[in-house]
């Protein structure tokens, strides 16, 4: 295994998501290299100051003043109150919408019309040789 290669390979090592042969590998390779255990040894520091963050929750009214800067910045066109009737007009239009789509299927449904085969008779001028 080349530096590259066990470097590479630091992320998965830290993550446990490398297979037993790839692990002894990459041990090995550490075993036997000052350069890369250094490196490796830096980066599993440089994770754990990083996994010492905390995650901060947000205000609890958060959500709610985001909706009203939007609606503000909007004027109006995203998250402002809903206005009456329209769940009405929603309901409507679909309602509307299948109808016509009922319409449609049906006026189509008529107009299909099964070609019948042509009647199997023997011609007699059609075998003239
Ligand atoms: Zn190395």
């Amino acid at each position: 295994m080349t530096h590259d290669e066990a470097q590479a390979l630091f992320t998965a090592r830290h993550d446990g998501e490398l297979d037993a042969v790839a692990a002894a590998d990459f041990e090995d390779h550490l075993s036997s290299c000052a350069s890369c255990r250094a490196e490796w040894q830096e980066f599993e520091r440089a994770l754990g100051e990083v996994s010492g963050l905390r995650v901060l929750a947000p205000p609890a009214d958060f959500v709610r003043r985001v909706e009203k800067t939007i609606d503000r910045r909007s004027r109006g066109r995203f998250f402002g109150a809903p206005e009456p009737g329209a769940f009405a007009f929603v309901v409507g239009a679909v309602v509307v919408v299948l109808l016509l789509a009922a319409w449609l299927a049906y006026e189509v449904s008529r107009e299909i019309v099964i070609p019948l085969p042509p009647p199997a008779v023997e011609s007699p001028t059609a075998t003239n040789e």
